[in-house]
């Protein structure tokens, strides 16, 4: 018998009550029932994006409200600046450019973050830049950006800052309304603890007003429509409704611990799984790490493909591997969502394993031990 486990940036673990949320017969998405908990989940996201603006929800993956944000803020003639350090980083600039949007990009190293001085360079240079998209935690290499820096940039000029924290709401840090970040989008499947098919947008009202100027095409995605609706607890069209319900479930686990909470909480898995690492031999890919995840390097003698399928079909263990350039070469361990100290101990001690099975040595025990030492000492 083999149980499986998910350590991959998404999806992510659910909590029980939210699977039996969605085991329970469905409210008609117009019913007085939709409509309180539409209101619900949309308040208790604010607590989660640190934001008193309006959060809206799209019934897509992720993906989708990244376009939105595109088609939503920026106008033909708009040139922008996106920070490309991975897969996603580039999914900004293929957006922008299917919308025909002129990209100015900052192309830094897989692995790396940006330099928040290339950034104030490239805007010095073109002030007239509509908005800079960015990533909180580049998901492909396991990188943090410096978003709180970004907007320090973009807070004191008429340049809005869109950031995709798709991976890493809840786990690493993003103070929307503190820090002056005028646009976040995110999704149901990550540190919200909900199976695929939601995805968020908040707009501060700097955003709001760059949507009046919008002149890009936009249906199904429009912000406007979306918003109104959410206000009421209403919807423009069907809505995953079942996915409301088991998210209701998981903001409740999420507003009981506290965002503060939660993001340390995160932040003590990360730190936990790079020491075990560390003390396994391996090094860490990104220079900055997310507490999102974890990517490790892995030596050329390790074939990063078998070793993630031999993880999961012979241990039950899926962790992610390398997308593009990196495929094959680094395994990414997450510590998102429902996930816990025990979590970390049983990922670290199946990696050990797995390392053994392929015939590569090192000293079982060792990357628990390290693990379990930092919980010692944080508890
Ligand atoms: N941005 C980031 C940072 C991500 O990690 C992902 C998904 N891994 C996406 C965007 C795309 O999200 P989705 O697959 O839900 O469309």
């Amino acid at each position: 018998m083999i149980k499986k486990l998910l350590f991959t940036p998404g999806p992510t673990p659910i909590p029980p009550e939210a699977l039996l949320a969605m085991a329970q017969p469905i409210d008609y998405h117009r019913s007085d029932a939709a409509v309180t908990l539409i209101k619900d989940v949309l308040e208790k996201l604010k607590h989660v994006f640190q934001t008193e603006n309006d959060v809206l929800f799209l019934t897509s993956s992720g993906t989708g409200a990244m376009e939105g944000a595109v088609a939503n803020l920026l106008a033909r003639e708009d040139k922008v600046i996106v920070i490309r350090s991975g897969k996603f980083g580039e999914r900004w600039s293929e957006i922008c450019t299917a919308y025909g949007i002129e990209v100015l990009p900052i192309d830094v190293t897989w692995g790396a973050s940006v330099e928040p001085e290339a950034v104030e360079a490239l805007l010095t240079e073109h002030p007239d830049v509509k908005a800079i998209f960015a990533t909180l935690c580049e998901t492909s290499t396991g990188a943090l950006h410096d978003i709180e820096a970004l907007a320090g940039l973009t807070r004191v000029r008429p340049t809005l800052l869109v950031v995709d924290a798709v991976s890493a709401l809840a786990a690493d840090d993003l103070q929307m309304d503190n820090w002056g970040v005028d646009v976040v989008v995110s999704c149901s499947q990550k540190g919200l603890m909900t199976p695929p098919g939601l995805a968020f947008a908040a707009l501060n009202q700097r955003a709001w007003d760059a949507v009046t100027c919008s002149d890009l095409p936009k249906y199904y995605f429009d912000f406007r429509k979306a918003h109104q609706s959410g206000l009421e607890g209403s919807v423009p069209y069907t809505p995953a409704v079942t996915l409301l319900a088991a998210l209701q479930c998981a903001l409740n686990r999420l507003c009981a611990e506290g965002i503060r909470n939660t993001i340390a909480r995160h932040n003590r898995l990360a730190v936990a799984t790079r020491s075990a690492i560390k003390a396994l031999g391996f090094s860490l890919f990104a220079a900055s790490p997310a507490n999102t995840l974890t990517s490790i390097r892995l030596p050329s003698e390790i074939d990063g493909k078998a070793f993630i399928n031999l993880m999961r079909d012979t241990y039950g263990v899926t962790y992610a591997g390398g997308q593009s350039q990196l495929s094959g070469k680094i395994v990414r361990i997450a510590h998102l969502g429902w996930m816990d100290e025990n979590d970390v101990v049983v990922a670290i001690s199946a990696f050990e394993r797995g390392l053994h099975a392929i015939g590569y040595e090192v000293p079982l025990g060792a990357g628990v031990t390290a693990a379990q030492e930092v919980f010692r000492k944080e508890n």
